[in-house]
């Protein structure tokens, strides 16, 4: 891509929104306004972009937002964007409005949509991982895991307190379409008995016997830790069956959306304010296609197309990890 000076950028949360975005899009704006570059907030993500919904922000537009969940932009799900009547659309109204740089935060979908905006017009973009799944391919963090996986442990630390006194057995669901990385590390943190994967089959014979073993040694109560998968809800057919099949009884709670709010915890805002400043530092310094990543714990800027996978590489290694501690 060739080289251009960039004086105008602009900004969108795209896809699932996750805690730690609003401190990105504060360093972007911050950043660039210090570096004397003009900065735009588009609206509800690539929808916005088609509808030529955008503002230009300065300095007091991120004010007192650091400590907000949610994104002051809004986010969406634009399924025009797959089309490249749109995206040509798109980078119309960019080039109308002397933008020269469009930083996306969002997830492997909204970073595909970012690719082929850039690739078919030329156009530098710049990805920042955002979401609580923490799912993206060549990165080992994204904005939001910290914050959900905090909210997840709180509410299982509760139903720990009523899960004892009522010597019980819990199924509770956690977030995690494609990926068990939530379920595992809530699992490893709140000491629960056991992970159920979003992948695997499970396995009722091996969950009813490490029951009852620790009944035999006097544990009253157990919470098994079950990753969301495809259909949320997969909690009730599997209480059904532990009930039907192997005769233990067992409470279901599905934290849901609960876990995709609230104020961000220390990780996000961190990686949140530094991938920000990255981000705007990238394109000053021309690369144009690129994200800024967490590898072997360190910042870095990588090529895009390195992020745009699901993965499930962040939690490989931890599983049975908390079956093992609990015993
Ligand atoms: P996430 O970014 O969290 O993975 P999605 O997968 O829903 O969330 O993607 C968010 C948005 O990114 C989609 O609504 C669409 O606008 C855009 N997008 C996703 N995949 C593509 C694609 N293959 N081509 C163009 N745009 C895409």
């Amino acid at each position: 891509m060739a080289k251009k000076e960039i004086r105008s950028i602009a900004v969108l949360t795209s896809g699932g929104d996750a805690p730690g975005m609003n401190c990105a899009i504060r360093s972007i704006v911050r950043t660039a306004i210090g570096h004397g570059i003009k900065v735009y907030g588009i609206k509800r993500g690539f929808l916005g972009l088609i509808n030529n919904d955008m503002f230009e922000m300065n300095a007091s537009s991120v004010g007192n937002i650091i400590q907000r969940g949610g994104t002051i932009l809004n986010s969406s799900r634009c399924p025009e964007f797959k089309d490249q009547i749109n995206r040509k659309k798109a980078h119309q109204i960019l080039e109308d409005r002397d933008i020269d740089a469009l930083i996306v935060i969002g997830g492997d979908g909204s970073f595909k949509g970012a690719i082929a905006l850039s690739t078919e017009n030329d156009f530098p973009v710049i990805g920042i991982p955002g979401t609580i799944d923490n799912d993206i391919s060549g990165t080992e963090y994204t904005i939001g895991f910290d914050t959900a996986v905090q909210t997840a442990i709180e509410a299982v630390d509760k139903i720990r307190d009523t899960a004892a006194s009522n010597e019980r057995t819990f199924l509770i669901e956690v977030m995690g379409a494609r990926t068990s990385s939530i379920a595992l590390k809530v699992g490893i943190c709140t000491g629960a008995e056991n992970v159920l994967l979003n992948n695997k089959k499970v396995d009722y014979e091996k969950i009813s016997k490490a029951i009852r073993r620790g009944m035999r040694r006097g544990k009253n109560s157990s919470i098994i830790i079950v990753a969301e998968g495809e259909k949320p809800g997969r909690s009730y057919e599997i209480s059904h069956i532990l009930e039907d099949m192997h005769h233990i009884s067992s409470k279901v709670c599905v934290l849901g959306h609960i876990q995709r709010g609230g104020s961000p915890a220390s990780n996000d805002r961190f990686y949140g304010s530094m991938m920000g400043m990255m981000a705007v530092e990238s394109l000053l310094d021309n690369k144009y296609q690129h994200a800024v990543v967490v590898k072997d714990s360190k910042l870095e800027v990588v090529a895009l197309s390195e992020c745009a996978q699901k993965s499930d590489h962040v939690m490989n290694g931890f599983e049975g990890i908390a079956e093992e501690l609990s015993i």
